[in-house]
């Protein structure tokens, strides 16, 4: 976790819980929506969250309050990574980490 001077809330560096077989699950994917985490593709779209990242850090986790800052034309992180899928089983791996529940969400359309 880091302080920074381009958001409010910190970055929360989720690379150490990145599975061994990340690159191999990649290379056997086939590109379409894959976990940031373990790289397996993510077959049922409703069974998928979201998370933001950036410091050019595609695991440096952006709350979500400053989504829709992080995305604008005024933040100030050059380094933004965009958004990023994550599975629902690797979600459950982060659960232990303060506050990940505002770090991550399904993507709006599915939610109620
Ligand atoms: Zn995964």
């Amino acid at each position: 976790m880091t302080n920074n001077e381009n958001y409010k809330n910190p970055v929360i560096d989720i690379a150490d819980y990145r599975s061994d077989r990340y690159e191999i699950n990649l290379e056997m994917g086939n590109g379409h929506m894959e976990c940031i985490l373990c790289g397996k593709e993510i077959k049922h779209s409703s069974k998928h969250h979201q998370i933001v990242a950036g410091e050019g850090n595609e695991l440096g986790l952006i709350h979500k309050d400053e989504w829709d800052y992080a995305r604008s034309k005024e933040n100030t992180d050059g380094g933004f990574m965009g958004a990023w899928d994550i599975g629902s089983h690797c979600v459950k791996k982060l659960k232990d980490i303060p506050n990940i529940k505002n770090y991550i969400r399904k993507p709006l359309k599915e939610r109620i």
